[in-house]
C-alpha cells in the first residue's frame, strides 16, 4: 500500500513536471518567435543571410537597382516595360515598370517587411505624432501572426501594400501559378484581419522584379511598387545616417524605402523623429492612394 501510494505520487510528481516543463516550454518558443521572427522561421527561398544580417531586406544584391535609384524607369508607364517577357535579361530595366515614384509632386514613405510587435506600433505611433499617413508593405506570414497590427495599420489611415507571403527574394523566378498562390495567400491572410480592404500595390521583396511576379501583381489588381530613396536602413546604419539620406535624396514624387521589421530597426523609429518633420515641411507626404489608376 504505502509501496503504491509512494509509485503514484511519484507519477504525478512526474506528470506535473512535465506539465510545467512543457508550458515553459512553449512560453519560451513563444517568447522566442516574438522575439527573433525571422531567425525562427525556415529559409525556405534559399535566401543568403549571414549571421548578423537581417532576414528580410529590400537590399542590393537582389535589387541593384536600389543603388542607383531611376525614376526614369516610371516614365515608360507600367504596361509599357516587360512585354517582351524576357524576364530580367530585358534591356537594363530590371523594374518592368514597377513605379519608382508616386506619380505626383507628393511624397511616400514606405514601411516594408512587417507588421513586427517590436517596431510597427512604435512607426505608427510617431506617424500619428505627426499626422503623417504611410503605406506599410506587410509580409503575409506576418500579417496571419499580428491581425491586431494589420487592423492598427488600416485604423490609421495607412495604405497596405502585398509584399509576398514569406518574403521570397526568388518569387519572380517560379512559376505563374506559384506566384499567384503566393500572392493570393498574402492578401487573404490582411483580409482576414481587416475583411475587403483595399490592397492594390504589391512590392516584389527583394527589388527582385521580373515580367511575371509583375504580370501576375496586376492581373491581381495591384500595381508594382519600387522606390526612389532607399536609405538601406536594414543595415542599421543609425538613425542619423537613415535620416540624413532620407532628407538629402528626397525630392518631389519620392517613394522612400524604410522598414519596421526583420531586424532590429530602432535606427529606424529614431530616425523618423528627425525625418517626418522636416520632411513635413518640405513637402506633402502621403499614404499611396488605394485606387491608382
Ligand atoms: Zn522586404
Amino acid at each position: 500500500m504505502e509501496a503504491v501510494r509512494r509509485v503514484n505520487s511519484t507519477a504525478r510528481a512526474a506528470g506535473i513536471v512535465t506539465v510545467v516543463l512543457a508550458a515553459l516550454l512553449g512560453s519560451a518558443y513563444v517568447l522566442g518567435r516574438s522575439l527573433v521572427p525571422d531567425q525562427t522561421r525556415p529559409h525556405a527561398t534559399g535566401v543568403t543571410t549571414d549571421a548578423t544580417g537581417p532576414h528580410y531586406a529590400d537590399q542590393p544584391p537582389e535589387q541593384p537597382s536600389s543603388e542607383h535609384p531611376s525614376t526614369s524607369q516610371s516614365a515608360a508607364g507600367p504596361a509599357e516595360a516587360g512585354q517582351d517577357g524576357t524576364g530580367r535579361d530585358a534591356g537594363g530595366d530590371k523594374l518592368f515598370g514597377a513605379h519608382t515614384d508616386t506619380g505626383t509632386a507628393r511624397l511616400a514613405l514606405t514601411f516594408d517587411d512587417g507588421p513586427d510587435p517590436r517596431y510597427t506600433p512604435q512607426v505608427l505611433a510617431m506617424l500619428r505624432e505627426y499626422d503623417v499617413k504611410a503605406t506599410f508593405c506587410v509580409v503575409g506570414e506576418n500579417a496571419q501572426d499580428h491581425p491586431d497590427l494589420i487592423q492598427a495599420i488600416v485604423a490609421d489611415g495607412h495604405t497596405l501594400c502585398n509584399h509576398s507571403w514569406h518574403h521570397d527574394v526568388s518569387l519572380g523566378n517560379r512559376s505563374a501559378d506559384q506566384i499567384r498562390t503566393d500572392l493570393v495567400r498574402t492578401n487573404q491572410a490582411i483580409r482576414a484581419a481587416v475583411p475587403d480592404v483595399p490592397i492594390v500595390w504589391y512590392r516584389q521583396p527583394g527589388g527582385a522584379w521580373t515580367y511575371p511576379v509583375v504580370s501576375v501583381s496586376r492581373q491581381l489588381g495591384m500595381t508594382p511598387l519600387h522606390w526612389s530613396v532607399d536609405p538601406s536602413d536594414w543595415q542599421a546604419p543609425g538613425a542619423n545616417k537613415i535620416a540624413s539620406t532620407v532628407l538629402t535624396q528626397a525630392q518631389p514624387g519620392a517613394v522612400v524605402l524604410m522598414h519596421d521589421a526583420g531586424g532590429d530597426r530602432q535606427g529606424t523609429v529614431d530616425a523618423l523623429r528627425r525625418i517626418l518633420p522636416e520632411l513635413s515641411a518640405r513637402y506633402e507626404l502621403e499614404a499611396l492612394p488605394t485606387d491608382p489608376t
